[in-house]
């Protein structure tokens, strides 16, 4: 059964503590109504100075209270940002959070936290261009050890494995092939041998999976993506145990000065609100036009968890509520193709983001895989390569009409025959 017919069996929506859905804490959580004004809809907070009386360090509405943190100077932290930190940490079922200026800054500001000279990072393979060069590139630089594994096969991730394996990195979906990776078993991996286990959950969000309640110690999000929704404000997250997550805020949080603006985060505030209807609008659409693809004689492979295809299926039912809003699928002659593509894709456009009320498309070059960003060794980009093809088309699909956004793609697809791209093969 494909996991989009799952939707509505509330399984996922109810919070373990017995609080609110899903649906009712992405609305309500960390907002509360202004007490002097009324206003329901979050204001935002501009200011960078926050009055403080002698002697005290900021301005605190509850300083008895752990949740409510003191206000001094917008670069340490705003109200607008405490606001969408609640509701973070409400809808990952995680105990605080924190947000910073965009997805990278949460990631990068999360490993130089946890990391230090001489520990060893195993990052997955396959992940987020951003991270890898952060870890192959900056953390390689300041004596940090950094190691790949094909984070979907325990025993390559057991092999990889060092004694001073402070931290393993996953994402789940992996951007952009849509390889899944087995939250709970990777937990307990990281677990026996003392290291922490971050995930950068942004194809999946809250929504679809919820990697704290699966063991993972921090779960770092780009809101930029589905969180914000529409394209038009950057901004990252970081969830986890309050502890450190008060630690994260008083060092990284505080030094980088990577703070999100009160404007971006009353944008992503907003466009979290309506995120348990979108993604399940998303999966839907998705899950029409990866099946489209599959039955495509110009198509010659198709990645979509929510597909029976998918090779971790049986994985996407068991961590996923559905399968979220990204397609990976390859044709042949992609160059070729991606040409036809760009003049005739009319609604879909070539864009590096997803997660957007807008449907966009990139080409993902799996030769250019193994120049530069991911440095994979000849057996990792053999995997990579026996996934998902020789280079591939990743889809974000929007919220757009999905029959035309299957007739986009059809339109553009026959173009691309038209063009004697396919010519020989397609009858074969
Ligand atoms: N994580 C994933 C999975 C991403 O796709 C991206 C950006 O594409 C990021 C993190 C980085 O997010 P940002 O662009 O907000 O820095």
């Amino acid at each position: 059964m494909p996991i989009s017919d799952h939707e509505g069996s509330g399984v996922h929506d109810v919070n373990p503590s017995g609080a609110l859905g899903f649906a009712t804490r992405a609305v309500h959580a960390g907002v509360e109504s202004n007490p002097i004004t009324g206003a329901i809809a979050p204001d935002i907070s501009v200011s960078a100075n926050y009055a403080c009386r002698w002697g005290e360090l900021g301005f605190s509405a509850n300083a008895t209270d752990e949740s409510k943190i003191e206000f001094a100077y917008q670069r340490e932290g705003h109200p607008s940002g405490r606001q969408l930190e609640l509701k973070l940490a409400s809808l990952e079922d995680g105990e605080d959070a924190i947000v910073f200026a965009s997805g990278i800054g949460a990631i990068s500001g999360l490993l130089i936290y946890l990391l230090s000279p001489g520990d060893h990072l195993l990052i997955s393979d396959i992940c987020y261009a951003g991270a890898v060069e952060f870890a192959h590139g900056l953390l390689r630089s300041k004596g940090i050890e950094v190691g790949s594994a094909d984070m979907s096969d325990l025993s390559d991730i057991k092999a990889k494995l060092r004694p001073n394996t402070r931290v393993i990195y996953i994402e789940s979906p992996c951007n952009p092939n849509l390889k899944l990776v087995d939250i709970e078993a990777i937990a307990a991996i990281a677990r026996s041998i003392s290291s922490c286990l971050v995930i950068d959950s942004t194809l999946a969000t809250p929504f679809v999976t919820r990697p704290l309640l699966l063991g993972a110690d921090f779960v770092v999000h780009s809101l930029t993506k589905y969180l914000g929704g529409h394209g038009d404000a950057l901004g990252g997250a970081i969830i986890g145990k309050q502890a450190a997550v008060r630690e994260l805020r008083q060092s990284v949080g505080t030094h980088l000065g990577a703070t999100l603006s009160p404007f971006n985060t009353w944008l992503i505030l907003r466009g979290i609100e309506t995120l348990p209807v979108r993604m399940e609008a998303y999966a839907r659409s998705a899950l029409k036009i990866a099946r489209f693809l599959e039955s495509h004689p110009f198509v010659t492979g198709v990645r979509y968890p929510g597909l029976e295809s998918h090779p971790q299926h049986g994985l996407a039912l068991r961590q996923m509520r559905n399968g979220s809003g990204v397609i990976a699928f390859t044709v042949r002659d992609p160059e070729a193709f991606g040409q036809t593509f760009e003049t005739h894709l009319k609604i879909f456009r070539f864009a590096a983001s997803l997660g957007h009320s807008h449907s966009l498309i990139i080409y993902c070059d799996t030769a250019a895989l193994q120049r530069s960003t991911y440095q994979l060794d000849a057996e990792l980009l053999a995997r990579y390569r026996a996934f998902a093809g020789v280079g591939l088309f990743r889809l974000s699909i929007g919220l757009e009409t999905t029959e035309d956004l299957i007739a986009d793609l059809c339109g553009a697809l026959d173009a691309g025959a038209d063009r004697g791209h396919v010519t020989t093969q397609t009858s074969s």
